[in-house]
């Protein structure tokens, strides 16, 4: 069962997959609704410097823990959160399990197209999963209120959301009290992925926890500024966090 664990001032549920997926299954099967994130190193160096993305984390029902600079960096802190639940392997297994369980999912997010590729997939991947809706998320403010209509119609258990960080976790944070019995989870490229828009890393690669290097290789302008400069705000906040236990430590 889930404990929840401070690192670098965000809360994160600990849970092993499995248990993740149990947990996640039960409250979208009974509608509990709410809101669901991973937070990787980038989350965590973006919300240092952005109070909604912060609060988002903060407000959410579950934050889960999401590659090596976490594990890393938790390990360090004396926290350690040893389960890498990144939405691209979880997302496939949840639906997995939930498609005979009746699970409908609602793509929102990604570029034209990308979405209904994506569902597409995972539908062939998850037999009996249903598809309740798609929408790509390049929509203007303007049509934000007909987006959360259409989902409300779809009714799905779970929305997922894939519009990168942090504009997905404030839209969720924004916008998921407009969906109830609706659990959304922001699930950055996920749908690139599932779509093979953007292909992922080799598994070798997954579990010597490199796949942000891959990445970097993939989308270099995109991602340098990400992961180069990213990882090292990374271990900045992580060496300071440390540094302020210590010094609490010896006064106390
Ligand atoms: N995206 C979107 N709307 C936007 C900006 C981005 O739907 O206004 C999509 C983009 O097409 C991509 C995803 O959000 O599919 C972001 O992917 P990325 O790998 O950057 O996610 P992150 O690593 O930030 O979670």
């Amino acid at each position: 069962m889930a404990d929840r664990v401070s690192f670098l001032n965000t809360h994160f549920d600990r849970m092993s997959l499995s248990e993740t997926i149990d947990v996640l299954l039960g409250r979208l099967l009974k509608r509990e609704g709410g809101c669901v994130y991973y937070a990787n190193a980038h989350t965590m160096v973006t919300a240092a410097n952005n109070p909604a993305l912060a609060e988002a984390l903060e407000q959410g029902d579950l934050v889960l823990a999401d590659g090596s600079g976490v594990r890393w960096g938790s390990a360090l802190l004396g926290t350690p959160l040893v389960h890498n639940l990144n939405g691209t392997d979880l997302v496939p297994a949840l639906c997995k399990d939930g498609a005979v369980k009746g699970l409908s999912v609602y793509l929102l997010g990604a570029k034209p197209g990308v979405a209904e590729e994506a569902a597409a997939n995972l539908a062939k991947a998850c037999p009996g999963l249903t598809i309740a809706g798609t929408q790509h998320g390049y929509f203007s403010p303007a049509q934000i209120q007909k987006v959360l209509e259409n989902i409300r119609v779809a009714k799905p258990h779970l929305l997922l959301v894939a519009m990168g960080v942090p504009t997905q976790e404030i839209w969720i944070d924004k916008y998921a009290n407009q969906l109830p019995g609706i659990t959304c989870m922001g699930v950055g490229g996920l749908f690139d992925f599932v779509a093979k828009r953007v292909p992922r890393a080799p598994q070798l690669i997954r579990a010597a926890g490199m796949e942000w290097l891959w990445r970097l290789a993939m989308e270099p302008n995109r991602l340098w500024r990400r992961y180069i400069i990213g990882n090292f705000v990374f271990l900045s906040l992580v060496m300071a966090y440390a540094f302020s236990l210590r010094q609490d430590e010896q006064t106390t």
